[in-house]
């Protein structure tokens, strides 16, 4: 590193854990494999995460990005399913084509379309606590026939709902919400419908839970925080909210070194870096390196979990890997 006398000192604190979640690593491994037995091209539905920097090095490796199927040839190559999961549609109309298809939904989305279904099973009105647009909730709501799911955003959607049952009523969740504003729905849920089933807490998943206490021990003490991530990536924009709720006075979402906007960070001198769990860690290294080149740094890691969360690759490319 360049230390001149001329720069400001900065310390850094870098939340652990930050960045790649198992699922990611899963997703992008799916791609990364399926290229490798089938060659390209590879189609995958929807961004296979939400980075731009991950889906452009796996576009030049010969991934191929659609959003619906219909842009899906017939040519005998595979279609993945991004991470975020998908609608029951989805692999109902690639059965009827007969597309190859891979699901690199994460094994914890998988679970929550599976709780929703055995709620739906058991005749209860499910109602699903996410951020509607989000692709993961487009996947969960589509596990099941329109109108058994109900989704809730906020409080006041709580307050607004009227179930057709008020005895007979579950809820789920999406997985990458703030931990706080969850808790605070759920509470006003079960305060207005005390026989509502769910899960013990919420449906958050771990990584994006730990990601959120790590902001949460730093951000009340730092000047400015930085969250690598993207803009459409639903747990980064989390971590930002949870950062400046939780006192920080500066808190900003950056994809790249190059997108940071300087003045932002004006008299700073102590920094807050995480990152959304579609994030490389290469990210993370090319904007500290941005920050050594202005400051002098003193980097300490601050650890809120240990992780060691691992997800076998889908099955079809599991065997292959394992004949080999
Ligand atoms: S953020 Fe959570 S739910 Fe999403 S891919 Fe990662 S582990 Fe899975």
């Amino acid at each position: 590193m360049d230390i001149s006398p001329d720069k400001p000192a900065l310390q850094v604190l870098l939340c652990s854990p930050r960045g790649f979640c198992a699922g990611v690593v899963r997703a992008i491994e799916s791609v990364e494999r399926a290229l490798a037995i089938y060659g390209a091209p590879v189609y995958v539905r929807h961004e296979i995460v939400h980075n731009r920097y991950v889906v452009d090095g796996l576009r030049k490796k010969g991934a191929i990005f659609v959003e619906e199927l219909d842009e899906v040839p017939d040519d005998g190559q595979p279609v993945i399913f991004s991470a975020h999961g998908v609608p029951r549609a989805v692999p109902a109309e690639a059965g009827r084509r007969n597309l190859l298809t891979l699901d690199a939904t994460c094994p914890l989305v998988t679970k929550v379309h599976r709780e929703a279904e055995i709620h739906h099973r058991k005749g209860r009105e499910i109602v699903l606590i996410g951020h509607a647009g989000h692709p993961e909730v487009v996947g969960t709501i589509g596990q099941l026939p329109p109108g058994s799911v109900t989704l809730v955003q906020d409080i006041e959607d709580v307050d607004n709902f009227v179930p057709k049952d008020r005895t007979n009523l579950a809820f789920v969740t999406q997985t990458t919400l703030s931990v706080q504003d969850t808790a605070a729905i759920v509470e006003r849920l079960k305060a207005r419908f005390p026989e509502i089933v769910g899960p013990h807490k919420e449906d958050i998943c771990y990584a994006t839970t730990n990601r959120q206490e790590a902001v949460l021990r730093v951000a009340p003490i730092v000047d400015a925080m930085v969250v690598v991530g993207a803009p459409n990536s639903s747990n980064s924009q989390r971590l930002k909210e949870v950062a400046e709720r939780a006192g920080c006075p500066r808190a900003v979402l950056v994809q790249r070194a190059a997108d940071i906007d300087w003045s932002f960070f004006d008299g700073i001198k102590k920094l807050g870096v995480t990152a959304g769990a579609s994030a490389p860690e290469v990210l993370v290294e090319e904007i500290l390196d941005a920050f050594a080149a202005r400051y002098v740094m003193n980097v300490e890691t601050i650890s809120a979990a240990e992780e060691g969360v691992f997800f076998p690759l889908p099955r079809p490319l599991r065997e292959t890997q394992a004949a080999e």
